[in-house]
């Protein structure tokens, strides 16, 4: 029996929380495998009665339960290892059913589960097997589930439209939440599993269309454009628009012309380009005497950006300038005072912008660039400097599919997929750390040639000084070693604002042949000339983070090559370094990294907005999040309130209420 307040610490105080309580998993238990028949290797359930039990001492205080376990066909040995209570609570004579793997003609540390008797609920059928806490027992939970079920079926009625669940084929609610507890066959709880999978995504998603609703139900800025600002626009810019940048930056301008404000996400490959389209959309903002403030997450990365704007605007009366965190206090004071007065047109800067006393005399247009460096509530903070500004938020990881549907859904989507001409991917090649040499030849002779390269290090702990210190050892094993003929530089999150500058620069003009640094230089750095890209440890990067850093190189015209260093090699690093070497396709890349690690990793710590899914997996259900949002979007087109459907209108209160802002429909 479960004890008192045991279910509640599982959060199941009601009948709906039980109904909701998903099992993790299933056992078939319609059949039981006779003992004599198991095989060597394989993974079976068996049911039987423990013969003798006893506890088992190896040398180094180690030991295990050790069972013998018998049906009318013959016995198994039953082994658990680190759980020495097994001993008082399987005793000689208890009925028992297991799961696991035969090994050795042994089970280990199987599931096991005390049966009494025949009952229906725990054997002869699928049973579920739900996520446990100390004092529930599997078959007190799994009655409890059942009472539950039996109390609430009757009752509810569908919260979903029968014209969508006739459009999608899916069951009914009752029907779904009965056998995704208590299937009858598999196809039945595969036919569950979609329905309660597509319910979660659809209400998500109706959440997302309100947001969307209601940011869009505002007055934003209407900004005015005419050929001649764009004419003076593109006159500025050093080169013509690819054909991608122009259809995203068409996109823009719509969306800047008109009065709703605008929340675009920008979405293209390190390199495409996206910069460029972020200043046309800039300058447009300007010239009608609004504001731009320019998001960075690095101060290289700031810097780099101000340098291209200060470049194009040369001559030009636009005012712009720098704010990050290493600007001089007195420097500081002024530009806030003439940022507040309007006396600034464009501020580019870094986390430094979204601190209280930064104000704006009319901020217009708020760019965010790699906007998954900044929290939802950043990104926020700055917008609320001005009133309802449009926002354009640039992104070089490109977003899966499922995620631009979900985590991005109440943002409008630019996507610019062509490089700009001239570029080879580069030709990447994984070796381990035996085998670096190789890739320090080819750092040797691409300087040979007059180009230049990247080493660099991970970030190995939360801590700077840490990272740099790795950094710092690796660039002397370097310097003094393999390439110790070569013009070498250091950049660490340690190296002093002033000398990281000077060292950039240094490098950006040819001086230095090869920049070691950690991931400080991730994002945005662009030097045409640099051809060779290393990356040590480089198991211990993310997809997106490896293709980040592989976009510095293959951004001139040479070809280019990216040299992965491993270490220790787990599958998953594999696989990860498999997909670098197999494909540049930066959306590829991103579908892969959800697979392999999840939405919550891919965001990592960032707060991303999403909820965790019981059933709905963002790495797989495109699909179905596909339908779920042009239904729900549909739906709240044709009946904002949901005041035609009071049952879904409840159903969405229950999952949301508290975790959205639902004036609308509260
Ligand atoms: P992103 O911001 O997408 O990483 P950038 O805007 O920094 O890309 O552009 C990368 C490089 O390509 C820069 O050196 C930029 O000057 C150049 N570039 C951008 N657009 C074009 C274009 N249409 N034609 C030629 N070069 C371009
Ligand atoms: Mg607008």
């Amino acid at each position: 029996m479960a004890r008192p307040g045991a279910l509640e610490k599982l959060g199941l105080r009601t009948v709906e929380d039980l109904i909701h309580h998903l099992p993790r998993g299933y056992e078939d238990r319609r059949s039981f495998r006779p003992i004599a028949s198991l095989r060597e290797g394989e993974t079976a359930v068996l049911r039987g009665c423990v013969a003798s039990v006893s506890r088992q001492h190896l040398r180094g205080n180690r030991s295990y339960v050790l069972a013998t376990v018998e049906d009318a066909t013959g016995r198994i040995d039953v082994r658990w290892w680190n759980r020495p209570y097994l001993l008082k609570h399987l005793p000689a004579g208890t009925d028992l059913v297991l799961s696991g793997r035969v090994k050795k003609g042994c089970l280990t540390s199987p599931e096991h589960e005390i049966v009494r008797g025949d009952d229906p609920l725990h054997v002869g059928r699928i049973v579920p097997i739900y996520p446990l806490t100390k004092g529930v027992s599997g078959p007190a939970l799994r009655r409890a589930v059942w009472v539950a079920l039996e109390r609430a079926l009757g009752e509810v009625s569908d919260p979903l439209p029968e014209s969508i669940r006739g459009s999608r084929a899916l069951p009914d609610f009752a029907t779904s939440l009965h056998d995704v507890h208590f299937p009858p066959d598999f196809p039945a709880l595969e036919r569950a599993r979609a329905r309660l999978r597509y319910d979660e995504l659809f209400h998500f998603e109706l959440a997302v269309a309100f947001q969307r609703r209601r940011a869009r139900a505002r007055h934003g800025i209407a900004f005015r454009w005419s050929a001649e600002v764009d004419r003076r626009i593109r006159a500025r810019l050093p080169f013509a628009l690819t054909a991608a940048q122009e259809r995203a930056a068409a996109e823009i301008l719509r969306d800047m012309q008109a009065k709703e404000p605008m929340n675009r996400l920008l979405q293209g490959d390190v390199g495409s380009g996206k910069t460029a389209v972020a200043l046309y959309a800039a300058l447009v903002a300007v010239a009608n005497r609004h504001q731009v403030a320019f998001l960075s997450p690095t101060e290289i990365l700031a810097r780099q950006h101000k340098a291209t704007i200060d470049a194009i605007l040369r001559g030009s009366e636009v005012r712009v300038a720098l704010l990050v965190g290493s600007t001089p206090a007195a420097d500081r004071r002024l530009r806030l005072e003439d940022l507040a007065h309007g006396r600034l047109d464009v501020v580019v800067g870094t986390h430094a912008l979204l601190e209280p006393e930064v104000a704006f005399g009319k901020l217009g247009l708020v760019v965010v660039d790699e906007q998954h460096k900044f929290g939802v509530a950043q990104r926020a903070s700055l917008i609320r400097k001005g009133v309802r500004p449009d926002v354009l938020v640039m992104t070089a990881t490109p977003i899966p599919r499922t995620l631009a549907l979900t985590a991005f859904g109440d943002l409008d989507v630019s996507v610019i997929d062509a490089l700009p001409p001239g570029r080879t991917p580069p030709v990447t090649r994984v070796v381990r750390a035996s085998g670096a040499e190789a890739a320090y030849a080819a750092v040797r002779d691409a300087a040979a040639r007059g180009a230049q390269a990247y080493v660099i290090f991970p970030l190995v702990a939360e801590s700077e000084e840490l990272d740099a210190g790795a950094a710092e050892e690796g660039f002397h094993r370097l310097a003094t070693g393999p390439l110790r003929e070569l013009r070498a530089g250091l950049v660490t999150g340690r190296t002093p604002d002033a000398e990281r500058d000077a060292i950039m620069e240094e490098f950006r003009a040819g001086r230095i042949d090869v920049l070691v640094g950690t991931t400080v230089l991730e994002v945005g750095v662009d030097v045409p000339n640099a051809a060779v890209m290393v990356v040590e440890s480089a198991e211990r990067f993310g997809l997106s983070t490896l293709h980040q850093l592989r976009g510095r190189v293959g951004r001139g015209r040479g070809a280019a090559q990216c040299w992965l260093v491993a270490g220790r090699l787990t599958e998953e690093a594999r696989a990860r370094l498999r997909v670098m070497e197999e494909t540049c396709d930066g959306f590829r890349i991103a579908e892969e990294d959800l697979r392999l690690r999840g939405p919550g990793e891919f965001f990592g710590t960032r707060q991303h907005g999403l909820p965790e899914f019981a059933v709905a997996d963002l790495a797989r259900d495109f699909e179905t999040v596909k339908q779920a949002r042009s239904d729900a979007f549909a739906m709240l087109e044709a009946d904002p309130r949901l005041a035609a459907h009071p049952r879904l209108r409840e159903e969405f209160l229950r999952r949301f209420r508290g975790k959205f802002d639902l004036y609308e429909v509260g």
